[in-house]
């Protein structure tokens, strides 16, 4: 018989695991809360561990049409814009790894999934469909949406994201941890980024209490922005006090972040002011995760940003999502004549060969916000440390040879 699982959520996280549960022959429903799906966020990272998923996948032609390939990733200072250090991508990282380093606008990969998601047999994804609770019997789970609509499967995957309320049922209310940092976001025509900075590299812009990154997106025709500074949202920042912590699309200033920013060299003003539109939002996670336990219990299941919210210094909460939903794929793929029984300890091996690394990458991304945001002698150890070492200290070799095959 085939199984049949419920996904809540369908970001990234939940169609990338539509996806690898279809291909591994499960069918799923997939319940989104949004009405339509569209052009919401802004820039990925996506590292080789990720793009390795896609390809796998066969995504590899999809995500070219949409992508763009940087040729190295280049720290500075935000402030004297000196060089501290750079990592070569392009061919020097797709022949260390055997995959590229891309980066994509939110929205194209979004679309790109959907698209696998339409061409598989077996896969109903439900707009306007919002999760409230569920119910476990010893041979399913239940899915109730607030339009009391129900759907049942021999597995739920928790993919609705930072606010998750499968996680709050599995494991219990949670307030979420506030970083105390926002992220402007913009997004600049190619032919309008200046000169100085046009080339298909990622660059990052370091300084106390801020850090700055643009890379190319959309075949390098635009240009993604996002500025990291200490703040409160609807304190100086964006709208009025009692801002909607969980909306993405705060409409921002640019005097808010000027002021926010101070002086920064020439270059970085430059390419900033080129911004016509800023959004805002607020950056919030949850601490690391401490075991297999909070990845998945019986029937039901975390996955992506519900399981293990991160902040985005390290540039793999898209990539963990995606590595996630292989996993899961892996173990259904692997699995003789798949039942419904096999379901808890199908989950419990996703939970163990993915939590220790999850949670490592939660510890090194707010790590990374530590040294990014440095002053002081932090920020001299830093900037010796990277022209010292160079590569090494930008290469992730444990992060991009990944996804880990499940244990
Ligand atoms: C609108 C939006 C824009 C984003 N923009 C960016 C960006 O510009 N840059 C960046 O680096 N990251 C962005 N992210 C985050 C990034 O996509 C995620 O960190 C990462 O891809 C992990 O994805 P996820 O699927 O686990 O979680 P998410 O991407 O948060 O997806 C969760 C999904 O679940 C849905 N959902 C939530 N609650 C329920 C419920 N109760 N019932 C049903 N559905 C529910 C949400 O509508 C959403 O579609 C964005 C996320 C969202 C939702």
């Amino acid at each position: 018989m085939t199984q049949h699982v419920v996904i809540a959520g369908g970001g990234i996280g939940g169609l990338a695991c539509a996806l690898a549960l279809a291909r591994a022959g499960v069918s799923v429903d997939v319940l989104e809360q949004a009405a339509a799906l569209g052009e919401v966020g802004a820039g990925l990272q996506l590292g080789p561990n990720a793009v390795r998923v896609l390809a796998e996948w066969g995504l590899t032609g999809a995500l070219h049409a949409r992508a763009a390939f940087p040729e190295d990733l280049r720290v500075r200072d935000a402030h004297g814009g000196q060089t501290l250090g750079r990592l070569r991508l392009g061919s020097v990282i797709r022949a260390r790894y055997g995959q590229p380093y891309a980066t994509i606008h939110r929205a194209d990969l979004h679309g790109l999934l959907l698209e696998a998601v339409q061409q598989q047999r077996g896969v109903q994804v439900h707009l306007g469909a919002r999760l409230a609770s569920y119910e476990t019997t010893p041979a399913s789970v239940q899915a109730r949406c607030e339009d009391d609509s129900l759907f049942q499967g021999a597995a739920l995957i928790g993919a609705d994201g930072l606010w998750s309320r499968v996680r709050t049922q599995l494991l219990g209310a949670q307030p979420v941890r506030l970083s105390g940092h926002l992220a402007y976001r913009g997004m600049v025509p190619a032919e309008r980024v200046p000169a100085a900075l046009r080339g298909s590299g990622v660059t990052a812009w370091l300084g106390p209490r801020l850090h700055v990154v643009h890379y190319p997106v959309k075949r390098g025709d635009w240009y993604n922005l996002v500025a990291v500074v200490h703040g409160v949202l609807g304190q100086g920042h964006g709208g009025p006090p009692g801002s909607d912590p969980q909306s993405w699309s705060h409409e921002a200033r640019w005097n808010d972040l000027q002021r926010a920013l101070g002086p920064v060299c020439k270059d970085l003003l430059d390419m900033l002011g080129a911004v016509d539109h800023w959004l805002l939002w607020a950056l919030n996670d949850r601490p690391p995760m401490a075991s297999e336990q909070e990845h998945a219990q019986g029937r039901v299941a975390l996955l992506g940003d519900a399981a293990h919210p991160l902040r985005p210094y390290l540039a793999q909460g898209a990539a963990m999502a995606i590595e996630d939903a292989w996993t899961l794929g892996r173990l259904a793929q692997a699995q003789p004549d798949l039942a419904t029984d096999h379901w808890p300890e199908l989950l419990a091996r996703y939970a163990r060969t993915r939590w220790a690394r999850n949670a490592m990458v939660q510890q090194r991304s707010a790590r990374n916000g530590t040294i990014f945001h440095a002053s002081g002698a932090l920020r001299l150890a830093r900037n010796a440390a990277m022209a010292m070492l160079g590569e090494s200290l930008l290469d992730n070799p444990w992060l991009y040879s990944g996804p880990p095959e499940p244990s």
